[in-house]
């Protein structure tokens, strides 16, 4: 596969959007893996420091409502 920007070799792939980039191309960004409730009622999330990241698509913060989904 080749780097979505430069048409190198690509060296890893986007944890968000699959898109391959090249280590030059590489970016980092936090990637939320699980989401939990404690007893105590608050929501904890586990992330990962440092996923990579193309660059180039825009993970959200917040979920979006799925609507005409039935
Ligand atoms: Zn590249
Ligand atoms: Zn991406």
């Amino acid at each position: 596969m080749e780097c979505w920007h430069c048409e190198r070799t690509a060296h890893a792939t986007c944890r968000f959007c699959g898109r391959a980039v090249c280590k030059r191309h590489t970016k980092e960004m936090p990637y939320l893996i699980h989401t939990y409730r404690t007893s105590r009622g608050e929501y904890k999330a586990i992330v990962v420091a440092g996923a990579v990241y193309c660059g180039v698509c825009q993970p959200q913060q917040d979920p979006i409502t799925l609507k005409n989904m039935e």
